[in-house]
């Protein structure tokens, strides 16, 4: 295996139009946050690498929509995903962003070398074009029916049902999505770099050398590369990005997958003058964490950049994890399914960790998995809170009881306490053998395993029942006790940063590094401190009031896509003229006794006051509607409702979720005006 001396973790960017959910924790900050404190605890050298990517069209049309700058929009969602990571423990060592100086120059610079060493190819070709909104249509600019999957609304650069990636001119019943226009083609100019030069290099360095990688990544690669690459195009039409630097490039700009990967080099630029090491230094070892939709651009796009720049190194992993759903639902910011992370923080103070553990414990690394309030309750109560939890407290709390919280010394060992303490290096082995090839979930699953040590160790020994006859052997329980709490302080780290800083709080040590893990480190006649819980448990009430906050974005999403009710058959004009609608005042109001619906009203409707029955009590209080006007059908035949007779209909708008408005007159107007 090839020897390395440093290591270089980037997370993708995550995109600066909404803040971050536990999609994007599960599937790539969590993982690289423990692969990257894993090593830290070995003494190696490693960086973390994360920012906001603040350009592509999302931004722009965001901006359009609330009209705001597209520097408003990822200002405030860069700060809001910036603050909430570090609350949340991800220990980027950088967390930059793309819209700022460094990057444009970087990635300015990165262009002109590629452009100057002829690697792109120009071509004038037809872009879709908005005539109404004077503007070229790139990338979401543009929705049509997928030519693949033949669902609607694809994007011009991709379909989020399939997943493939599409030009523009791929789309079936192309539509701009700024005016809704059918699109014109016009001419224009852009650069693209030709990946079929780079697919027998890809093949060999994915194919053949790095069968390793995960299957899901290696079967995407795979199938891109046997389907034959394609040039590509980099730059766009518009103006929120990188500007292309060369000649020609006026009011273009990078595409977006062309700036975003290289704002990990200008992160690592930003933190530290030594940057180059990490990026082109071949004992440097590059690993990309990212999700499954971002494959195609790191495993081929961006590496096809790298060698056509020809300094840098290539990734040597590309751990790419599954999507993770919830409660059943693919999680969408569009659809505000989500839980998303600044509000857990507030929701859930000081239990970053239940949701680091429960992510990680719930990975979706080898297919699609579903987030849950009820697995999460489940596992914090029946895992961190019966498991890691139960055994720390009963060793501090049996310490304190017996020996005033001072270490006590072993004695001569027994066989179980020999099995027992042996089975630590064991653990440790597993752990990092799962940790080094990516397999988060196992990884946790064995750190555990020291945790359901000690429950067992301590069930098998009784100390409480052997205090009474044999105080010399409860020294020997105990002081294991303290040494696997003291192991699990050190082996957790990479998984529950805060959860261990307060354990270690509790046994009053300082950090240990990852080789102590094994080693008898607690010294005899230390003084431990009173511990406390280091886990609640939740009670269903909390999990409740998360589910029903997701009920209700359900139920606001059906309304929102509630369709309109088919239009009815034509009628004719002598028909429609029978219906006499005329403008009424309300001038009385008072509710139908005993009924939850009824307001019986009196309209003055220029022709006469009458009496209207009408069920609207439960959308108007009779106080709040005296002097409206409003819209009454006159000619309806009486009825009698509740005893009273109901003469005419006030006329009501219903709205998807069933709220009524009456329909009234934009100002005031003679009663019995008709309406027509
Ligand atoms: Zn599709």
């Amino acid at each position: 295996m090839k020897k390395f001396n440093r290591t270089l973790v980037t997370t993708a960017l995550p995109y600066a139009n909404g803040p971050v959910h536990i999609g994007h924790l599960a599937g790539v900050y969590v993982p690289a946050d423990i692969y990257v404190r894993y090593l830290r605890m070995k003494g190696e050298d490693v960086l973390l690498i994360g920012g906001s990517d603040e350009h592509g069209v999302p931004i722009t049309i965001k901006a359009q929509k609330e009209g705001i700058t597209p520097q408003d929009v990822v200002d405030k969602y860069h700060n809001i995903i910036k603050d909430s990571f570090e609350k949340f423990g991800i220990s980027f060592d950088v967390y930059s962003r793309t819209s700022n100086k460094v990057h444009h120059e970087t990635a300015s610079e990165f262009f002109k070398t590629l452009h100057e060493k002829g690697e792109f190819i120009e071509k004038t070709s037809e872009q879709y074009y908005d005539a109404e909104a004077n503007q070229f249509l790139a990338d979401r600019y543009i929705t049509g029916t997928c030519p693949h999957c033949k669902s609607e609304g694809a994007y011009g650069d991709q379909c989020e049902s399939c997943g493939t990636s599409l030009n523009a001119t791929d789309l079936i019943d192309p539509r701009s999505s700024i005016t809704g226009n059918k699109p014109e083609l016009k001419e224009t100019k852009h650069w693209y770099l030709p990946l079929d030069k780079y697919e027998p290099y890809l093949k060999q360095w994915i194919l053949e050398e790095h069968k390793e990688w995960k299957p899901n990544v290696y079967g995407q690669c795979k199938s891109w590369l046997d389907n034959g690459l394609h040039p590509r195009a980099v730059t766009r039409d518009l103006n929120w990005g990188v500007p292309v630097p060369v000649d020609g490039g006026e009011g273009k700009v990078l595409y977006v997958w062309f700036d975003a990967p290289i704002g990990y080099i200008s992160a690592t630029k930003e933190h530290t003058p030594d940057w180059e090491k990490y990026w082109k230094a071949e004992d440097s070892k590059m690993v990309h964490f990212i999700g499954k939709d971002n494959i195609v651009f790191h495993c081929i796009i961006f590496p096809s950049m790298l060698k056509a720049e020809g300094s840098y190194i290539l990734p040597e992993n590309v751990p790419s994890n599954e999507f993770l759903n919830l409660e059943g639902d693919k999680i969408s910011t569009s659809r505000n399914w989500a839980v998303w992370l600044h509000e857990y923080l507030e929701e859930f103070p000081e239990k970053q960790d239940v949701l680091r553990y429960v992510l990680t414990a719930n990975a979706p690394e080898t297919k699609d998995n579903d987030f849950t309030w009820k697995d999460y309750q489940a596992r914090n109560n029946n895992e961190l809170v019966a498991i890691l939890g139960n055994f720390v407290n009963r060793a501090l709390v049996l310490t304190h009881k017996y020996f005033d919280g001072k270490v006590p010394a072993a004695g001569e060992l027994n066989d179980f306490d020999k099995e027992t303490l042996a089975e630590i290096p064991t653990i440790k082995a597993q752990v990092e053998k799962n940790l080094e090839t990516y397999h988060f979930r196992e990884a946790l699953k064995e750190a555990m395993n020291l945790a359901r040590l000690g429950n067992k160790y301590l069930a098998d020994t009784e100390p409480w029942k052997v205090i009474k006859t044999d105080e010399e052997r409860v020294k020997t329980i105990m002081n294991i006790c303290l040494q696997i709490s003291t192991n699990l302080s050190t082996l957790m780290e990479p998984f529950l940063p805060f959860t261990v800083n307060k354990l270690r709080e509790f046994l009053n040590i300082e950090p240990l590094a990852w080789e102590n893990i094994g080693e008898n480190v607690i010294e005899v006649g230390h003084q431990i401190n009173k511990a406390s819980l280091l886990f609640e448990k939740i009670e269903d009430a909390t999990i409740q009031a998360q589910v029903d906050k997701l009920l209700a974005t359900k139920a606001a999403n059906e309304a929102a896509n509630k369709p309109v009710t088919p239009a009815k058959e034509n009628i004719n004009f002598d028909d429609f003229m029978k219906m006499d609608v005329r403008v009424g005042t309300i001038t009385e109001a008072e509710k139908v006794a005993k009924t939850k619906k009824l307001l019986k009203l009196t309209v003055d409707t220029g022709i006469d006051q009458r009496t209207v029955v009408s069920g609207i009590a439960e959308h108007y209080k009779p106080e709040e509607i005296i002097g409206k006007q409003v819209s009454i059908l006159v000619n309806l035949e009486p009825k009698k409702l509740k005893g009273i007779e109901s003469q005419g209909m006030i006329l009501m708008a219903e709205d998807a979720d069933g709220k009524l408005s009456f329909v009234s007159p934009d100002q005031a107007v003679k009663p019995g005006s008709e309406i027509r």
